[in-house]
Protein backbone atom coordinates (compact mmCIF):
# COMPACT_ATOMS: atom_id res chain seq x y z
CA UNK A 1 0.00 0.00 0.00
CA UNK A 2 1.11 3.55 -0.60
CA UNK A 3 -0.58 6.90 0.54
CA UNK A 4 -2.17 7.18 -2.92
CA UNK A 5 -5.15 5.85 -1.93
CA UNK A 6 -5.84 8.49 0.65
CA UNK A 7 -5.00 11.43 -1.98
CA UNK A 8 -7.80 10.38 -4.38
CA UNK A 9 -10.46 9.88 -1.29
CA UNK A 10 -12.37 11.78 0.79
CA UNK A 11 -10.11 9.87 3.74
CA UNK A 12 -7.93 12.72 2.90
CA UNK A 13 -10.15 15.43 4.41
CA UNK A 14 -10.78 13.59 7.44
CA UNK A 15 -6.91 12.59 7.97
CA UNK A 16 -6.07 16.29 7.81
CA UNK A 17 -7.73 16.59 11.20
CA UNK A 18 -5.69 14.09 12.64
CA UNK A 19 -2.43 15.29 11.08
CA UNK A 20 -3.32 19.20 12.03
CA UNK A 21 -4.85 18.28 16.22
CA UNK A 22 -3.20 15.03 16.80
CA UNK A 23 -5.42 13.18 19.20
CA UNK A 24 -9.04 13.43 18.41
CA UNK A 25 -12.48 11.18 19.41
CA UNK A 26 -15.35 10.46 16.99
CA UNK A 27 -17.59 13.45 18.06
CA UNK A 28 -14.61 15.93 17.20
CA UNK A 29 -14.39 14.62 13.92
CA UNK A 30 -18.00 14.81 13.48
CA UNK A 31 -17.80 18.75 14.85
CA UNK A 32 -14.73 19.53 12.65
CA UNK A 33 -15.57 17.71 9.44
CA UNK A 34 -19.44 18.78 9.32
CA UNK A 35 -20.06 15.26 8.02
CA UNK A 36 -22.65 12.36 9.66
CA UNK A 37 -21.87 10.22 12.12
CA UNK A 38 -22.67 7.08 9.77
CA UNK A 39 -19.93 8.63 6.93
CA UNK A 40 -17.64 8.91 9.79
CA UNK A 41 -17.40 5.60 11.31
CA UNK A 42 -16.99 4.50 7.71
CA UNK A 43 -14.06 6.77 6.85
CA UNK A 44 -12.45 6.26 10.53
CA UNK A 45 -12.67 2.47 10.19
CA UNK A 46 -10.57 2.33 6.68
CA UNK A 47 -8.05 5.08 8.05
CA UNK A 48 -7.59 2.33 11.08
CA UNK A 49 -7.44 -0.33 8.44
CA UNK A 50 -5.06 1.19 6.20
CA UNK A 51 -2.89 2.14 9.80
CA UNK A 52 -3.12 5.67 8.66
CA UNK A 53 -5.02 6.27 12.20
CA UNK A 54 -4.74 3.89 15.34
CA UNK A 55 -6.58 3.81 18.53
CA UNK A 56 -5.02 5.64 21.47
CA UNK A 57 -4.08 4.15 24.73
CA UNK A 58 -8.04 3.81 26.77
CA UNK A 59 -9.32 3.74 23.40
CA UNK A 60 -8.99 0.79 22.43
CA UNK A 61 -12.14 -1.16 22.15
CA UNK A 62 -13.66 -2.65 24.65
CA UNK A 63 -16.98 -5.20 25.15
CA UNK A 64 -17.28 -4.98 21.35
CA UNK A 65 -18.18 -1.64 21.04
CA UNK A 66 -15.38 0.52 18.54
CA UNK A 67 -12.84 2.37 19.77
CA UNK A 68 -13.50 6.31 20.42
CA UNK A 69 -10.34 8.18 20.34
CA UNK A 70 -7.78 7.97 17.32
CA UNK A 71 -4.36 9.56 16.71
CA UNK A 72 -2.16 9.82 12.98
CA UNK A 73 -0.12 7.53 13.10
CA UNK A 74 3.34 8.90 11.55
CA UNK A 75 5.15 6.05 11.91
CA UNK A 76 2.98 3.95 9.45
CA UNK A 77 5.43 4.93 6.86
CA UNK A 78 8.89 6.44 6.12
CA UNK A 79 9.56 10.25 3.83
CA UNK A 80 13.69 9.96 3.10
CA UNK A 81 14.81 13.71 2.95
CA UNK A 82 17.60 14.85 1.71
CA UNK A 83 18.67 18.25 2.42
CA UNK A 84 21.56 19.27 0.11
CA UNK A 85 23.33 22.12 1.54
CA UNK A 86 26.44 23.90 -0.09
CA UNK A 87 29.35 21.90 1.69
CA UNK A 88 27.05 19.17 3.15
CA UNK A 89 24.07 17.13 2.94
CA UNK A 90 22.29 15.61 5.70
CA UNK A 91 19.83 12.26 4.63
CA UNK A 92 16.81 11.26 7.00
CA UNK A 93 14.57 9.19 7.40
CA UNK A 94 11.20 11.01 8.98
CA UNK A 95 8.10 9.99 9.67
CA UNK A 96 4.77 11.21 8.26
CA UNK A 97 5.14 13.94 10.13
CA UNK A 98 8.58 15.30 9.43
CA UNK A 99 10.16 13.64 12.44
CA UNK A 100 13.88 12.51 11.77
CA UNK A 101 14.61 8.50 12.98
CA UNK A 102 18.14 8.68 11.37
CA UNK A 103 20.08 10.72 9.66
CA UNK A 104 23.44 10.94 8.29
CA UNK A 105 25.89 14.00 7.39
CA UNK A 106 28.22 14.09 4.64
CA UNK A 107 30.49 16.85 3.60
CA UNK A 108 30.66 17.55 -0.15
CA UNK A 109 30.96 20.75 -2.12
CA UNK A 110 28.03 21.02 -4.26
CA UNK A 111 29.25 23.14 -6.61
CA UNK A 112 31.53 19.19 -8.11
CA UNK A 113 28.21 18.81 -9.87
CA UNK A 114 25.53 16.42 -9.06
CA UNK A 115 27.61 13.32 -10.10
CA UNK A 116 29.91 13.75 -7.62
CA UNK A 117 27.37 14.77 -4.84
CA UNK A 118 24.73 12.31 -6.14
CA UNK A 119 27.28 9.18 -5.90
CA UNK A 120 27.72 10.37 -2.24
CA UNK A 121 23.69 10.26 -1.40
CA UNK A 122 23.27 7.43 -2.63
CA UNK A 123 26.51 6.08 -0.56
CA UNK A 124 25.28 7.63 2.58
CA UNK A 125 21.55 6.57 1.63
CA UNK A 126 23.21 2.53 2.09
CA UNK A 127 24.10 3.16 5.63
CA UNK A 128 20.58 3.91 6.89
CA UNK A 129 18.24 1.26 7.56
CA UNK A 130 15.35 1.81 4.96
CA UNK A 131 13.49 -1.64 5.92
CA UNK A 132 9.76 0.00 6.28
CA UNK A 133 7.91 1.10 3.44
CA UNK A 134 9.07 4.68 1.87
CA UNK A 135 5.97 6.95 0.45
CA UNK A 136 8.02 9.57 -0.79
CA UNK A 137 11.60 11.18 -1.34
CA UNK A 138 11.72 15.11 -0.76
CA UNK A 139 15.05 16.69 -2.18
CA UNK A 140 16.01 20.18 -1.03
CA UNK A 141 18.77 22.36 -2.95
CA UNK A 142 20.47 25.39 -2.17
CA UNK A 143 19.03 27.01 -5.61
CA UNK A 144 16.00 28.61 -6.77
CA UNK A 145 13.58 25.57 -7.76
CA UNK A 146 10.84 25.91 -10.80
CA UNK A 147 8.75 23.90 -8.22
CA UNK A 148 6.13 22.77 -10.64
CA UNK A 149 9.20 21.19 -13.21
CA UNK A 150 10.83 20.25 -9.56
CA UNK A 151 14.13 21.23 -11.44
CA UNK A 152 16.77 23.76 -10.29
CA UNK A 153 17.29 27.10 -12.89
CA UNK A 154 20.14 28.36 -13.18
CA UNK A 155 21.70 28.03 -9.69
CA UNK A 156 24.09 30.63 -8.71
CA UNK A 157 26.54 28.09 -6.69
CA UNK A 158 25.06 24.80 -8.15
CA UNK A 159 27.47 24.57 -10.95
CA UNK A 160 26.59 21.73 -12.99
CA UNK A 161 23.08 21.18 -12.13
CA UNK A 162 20.81 23.49 -14.22
CA UNK A 163 18.61 21.52 -15.15
CA UNK A 164 20.00 18.02 -14.17
CA UNK A 165 16.58 15.74 -13.61
CA UNK A 166 17.22 15.28 -9.64
CA UNK A 167 13.54 13.71 -10.26
CA UNK A 168 14.39 10.95 -12.54
CA UNK A 169 17.67 9.97 -10.84
CA UNK A 170 16.03 9.24 -6.94
CA UNK A 171 12.91 7.28 -9.67
CA UNK A 172 15.55 5.13 -10.92
CA UNK A 173 15.98 3.87 -7.17
CA UNK A 174 13.20 4.28 -5.59
CA UNK A 175 9.31 3.25 -6.43
CA UNK A 176 8.18 6.50 -4.83
CA UNK A 177 7.39 10.19 -5.93
CA UNK A 178 9.71 12.97 -5.51
CA UNK A 179 9.27 16.16 -4.47
CA UNK A 180 12.44 18.68 -5.17
CA UNK A 181 12.36 21.69 -3.13
CA UNK A 182 14.35 24.59 -2.23
CA UNK A 183 16.61 24.62 1.02
CA UNK A 184 15.12 27.32 2.61
CA UNK A 185 11.25 26.72 2.13
CA UNK A 186 11.81 23.89 3.83
CA UNK A 187 13.24 25.25 6.70
CA UNK A 188 10.47 27.95 6.77
CA UNK A 189 8.11 25.01 7.02
CA UNK A 190 9.70 23.15 9.57
CA UNK A 191 9.90 25.88 11.79
CA UNK A 192 6.22 27.32 11.24
CA UNK A 193 4.95 24.10 12.13
CA UNK A 194 6.85 23.41 15.05
CA UNK A 195 6.08 26.83 16.36
CA UNK A 196 2.45 26.56 15.21
CA UNK A 197 2.54 29.62 13.53
CA UNK A 198 1.61 30.84 10.13
CA UNK A 199 3.25 34.05 8.84
CA UNK A 200 6.83 33.37 9.45
CA UNK A 201 10.11 33.83 7.18
CA UNK A 202 13.07 32.10 7.32
CA UNK A 203 16.32 33.44 6.78
CA UNK A 204 18.79 30.86 6.31
CA UNK A 205 22.76 32.28 6.30
CA UNK A 206 24.75 29.95 5.60
CA UNK A 207 27.62 30.27 3.12
CA UNK A 208 25.09 31.76 0.83
CA UNK A 209 21.57 33.72 1.84
CA UNK A 210 18.54 32.66 1.71
CA UNK A 211 14.71 33.15 2.33
CA UNK A 212 11.65 31.05 2.99
CA UNK A 213 8.07 32.67 3.16
CA UNK A 214 5.46 30.83 5.06
CA UNK A 215 1.83 32.80 5.00
CA UNK A 216 -1.46 31.96 6.00
CA UNK A 217 0.60 28.37 7.30
CA UNK A 218 1.34 27.84 3.42
CA UNK A 219 4.91 28.29 1.87
CA UNK A 220 4.75 31.60 -0.65
CA UNK A 221 6.70 30.33 -3.98
CA UNK A 222 5.44 33.18 -6.56
CA UNK A 223 4.25 32.57 -9.89
CA UNK A 224 7.49 30.10 -10.38
CA UNK A 225 8.79 29.34 -7.80
CA UNK A 226 11.32 32.38 -7.19
CA UNK A 227 10.06 34.20 -4.28
CA UNK A 228 12.25 34.58 -1.50
CA UNK A 229 15.43 34.72 -2.85
CA UNK A 230 16.82 37.93 -0.78
CA UNK A 231 20.50 37.49 -1.45
CA UNK A 232 20.20 38.12 -5.16
CA UNK A 233 19.09 41.28 -4.31
CA UNK A 234 20.61 44.21 -4.70
CA UNK A 235 22.24 45.49 -1.22
CA UNK A 236 21.03 48.98 0.45
CA UNK A 237 24.38 50.50 1.14
CA UNK A 238 24.96 53.95 0.19
CA UNK A 239 28.55 53.11 -0.85
CA UNK A 240 28.39 49.89 -2.79
CA UNK A 241 31.67 48.37 -3.80
CA UNK A 242 31.40 46.77 -7.29
CA UNK A 243 31.26 42.91 -5.37
CA UNK A 244 30.77 40.62 -7.96
CA UNK A 245 28.35 38.16 -6.99
CA UNK A 246 28.48 34.41 -7.18
CA UNK A 247 25.78 34.35 -9.27
CA UNK A 248 27.60 37.31 -11.74
CA UNK A 249 26.09 40.12 -10.83
CA UNK A 250 27.32 43.01 -8.32
CA UNK A 251 26.59 44.00 -5.82
CA UNK A 252 24.22 41.48 -4.50
CA UNK A 253 22.96 41.15 -0.49
CA UNK A 254 25.43 37.68 -0.94
CA UNK A 255 28.28 39.76 -1.64
CA UNK A 256 28.07 41.93 1.41
CA UNK A 257 26.86 39.77 3.95
CA UNK A 258 26.80 36.00 3.03
CA UNK A 259 28.80 33.76 4.76
CA UNK A 260 31.23 33.28 2.02
CA UNK A 261 31.68 37.19 1.73
CA UNK A 262 32.18 38.13 5.56
CA UNK A 263 35.30 35.06 5.14
CA UNK A 264 36.31 37.29 2.29
CA UNK A 265 36.93 40.36 4.36
CA UNK A 266 38.61 38.65 7.24
CA UNK A 267 40.90 37.60 4.70
CA UNK A 268 41.44 41.64 3.48
CA UNK A 269 41.52 41.91 7.09
CA UNK A 270 44.33 39.93 7.90
CA UNK A 271 42.70 37.27 9.41
CA UNK A 272 42.78 33.53 8.14
CA UNK A 273 39.37 31.25 8.30
CA UNK A 274 38.93 27.94 6.81
CA UNK A 275 35.35 27.51 7.31
CA UNK A 276 32.19 29.35 8.85
CA UNK A 277 33.11 27.74 11.92
CA UNK A 278 35.91 29.28 12.40
CA UNK A 279 33.99 32.66 11.93
CA UNK A 280 31.63 32.02 15.06
CA UNK A 281 34.25 30.81 16.85
CA UNK A 282 36.55 34.33 16.76
CA UNK A 283 32.85 35.76 17.48
CA UNK A 284 32.19 33.42 20.12
CA UNK A 285 35.69 34.65 21.79
CA UNK A 286 34.73 38.52 20.80
CA UNK A 287 37.79 39.35 18.53
CA UNK A 288 37.13 42.70 17.51
CA UNK A 289 37.45 42.86 13.61
CA UNK A 290 35.30 39.62 13.48
CA UNK A 291 33.05 41.06 15.42
CA UNK A 292 32.95 44.21 13.53
CA UNK A 293 32.46 42.81 10.13
CA UNK A 294 29.62 40.11 11.27
CA UNK A 295 27.52 42.75 12.98
CA UNK A 296 27.95 44.63 9.52
CA UNK A 297 26.65 42.00 7.74
CA UNK A 298 23.69 42.27 10.09
CA UNK A 299 23.23 45.14 8.80
CA UNK A 300 22.99 44.91 5.14
CA UNK A 301 20.66 41.60 6.09
CA UNK A 302 17.88 43.67 8.20
CA UNK A 303 18.07 46.11 5.25
CA UNK A 304 17.39 43.46 2.62
CA UNK A 305 14.30 42.17 4.50
CA UNK A 306 12.99 45.57 6.36
CA UNK A 307 10.68 46.40 3.09
CA UNK A 308 9.88 42.29 3.38
CA UNK A 309 8.48 42.76 6.95
CA UNK A 310 6.42 45.85 5.89
CA UNK A 311 5.27 44.14 3.20
CA UNK A 312 4.00 40.90 4.32
CA UNK A 313 3.98 41.44 8.12
CA UNK A 314 5.41 38.18 9.49
CA UNK A 315 4.89 37.84 12.72
CA UNK A 316 8.31 35.96 13.29
CA UNK A 317 11.39 36.07 11.58
CA UNK A 318 13.78 33.34 12.43
CA UNK A 319 17.79 32.55 11.56
CA UNK A 320 18.95 28.92 10.57
CA UNK A 321 22.26 28.02 9.06
CA UNK A 322 25.72 28.67 10.27
CA UNK A 323 26.20 32.23 10.38
CA UNK A 324 23.16 32.17 12.81
CA UNK A 325 25.47 30.18 15.13
CA UNK A 326 27.21 34.08 15.34
CA UNK A 327 24.35 34.88 17.72
CA UNK A 328 23.55 38.19 19.14
CA UNK A 329 26.42 39.61 17.18
CA UNK A 330 24.66 39.42 13.95
CA UNK A 331 21.13 39.48 15.29
CA UNK A 332 21.79 42.96 16.57
CA UNK A 333 22.32 43.90 12.88
CA UNK A 334 19.61 42.23 11.75
CA UNK A 335 16.88 44.35 14.40
CA UNK A 336 18.48 47.16 14.33
CA UNK A 337 17.67 48.11 10.70
CA UNK A 338 14.70 45.97 10.29
CA UNK A 339 13.45 48.40 13.25
CA UNK A 340 14.71 51.40 11.97
CA UNK A 341 13.35 51.18 8.23
CA UNK A 342 9.55 49.43 9.40
CA UNK A 343 6.66 50.73 10.22
CA UNK A 344 5.88 50.42 14.17
CA UNK A 345 2.69 48.30 13.04
CA UNK A 346 4.82 45.53 11.38
CA UNK A 347 7.30 45.28 14.20
CA UNK A 348 4.59 45.61 16.82
CA UNK A 349 4.90 41.90 17.77
CA UNK A 350 7.44 40.87 15.35
CA UNK A 351 9.56 38.05 17.09
CA UNK A 352 13.30 37.59 15.30
CA UNK A 353 14.69 34.95 16.87
CA UNK A 354 17.57 31.68 16.20
CA UNK A 355 16.13 28.59 15.20
CA UNK A 356 15.74 25.55 17.60
CA UNK A 357 15.99 22.66 15.14
CA UNK A 358 19.44 22.96 14.12
CA UNK A 359 21.08 20.86 11.35
CA UNK A 360 17.46 18.92 11.01
CA UNK A 361 15.62 21.74 10.10
CA UNK A 362 16.20 20.84 6.50
CA UNK A 363 15.17 17.78 6.24
CA UNK A 364 12.49 18.10 8.69
CA UNK A 365 10.65 20.84 6.90
CA UNK A 366 11.33 18.30 3.60
CA UNK A 367 9.28 15.73 5.04
CA UNK A 368 6.40 17.58 6.10
CA UNK A 369 5.97 19.52 2.77
CA UNK A 370 6.26 15.76 0.98
CA UNK A 371 3.04 14.25 3.53
CA UNK A 372 1.34 17.44 2.38
CA UNK A 373 1.43 16.08 -0.92
CA UNK A 374 0.98 13.01 -0.30
CA UNK A 375 -2.29 13.73 2.12
CA UNK A 376 -3.74 16.43 0.52
CA UNK A 377 -5.49 15.77 -2.98
CA UNK A 378 -5.10 19.39 -4.32
CA UNK A 379 -1.21 19.18 -3.46
CA UNK A 380 -0.15 15.75 -4.98
CA UNK A 381 3.65 15.65 -5.88
CA UNK A 382 3.37 11.98 -7.68
CA UNK A 383 3.83 12.30 -11.15
ZN1 LIG B 1 23.99 37.38 -6.54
Amino acid sequence: MDASHVANSSDSSILSLFRAHGELSRTDVIEKSGLSRSTINQRLTELAESGLIVPTVGGESTGGRPSSRFRFNAERASILSVDIGATAFIIAVCDLDGTPRQSTRTLIEVWSGPDEVLAAVEKAISTLNLDGEIWAISVGVPGPVEFAARRVVKPPIMTGWDGFDIVAWFGERFDAPVLVENDANARAMAEARTRGVDNLVSLKLGTGIGAGLVFNGSIIRGDKGAAGDIGHTRALISQLDGHVCRCGNVDCVESYAGGWAVQRDLELAGITVKSLQDVVALVRRGDMHTVQIVRGAGRVIGDAIADLVSILNPGTIVLTGQMADCGEVLMSGIRERVYQHTVPLATTDLRIINSELGDLGGVTGLAMLAADGLFNPTNPISV
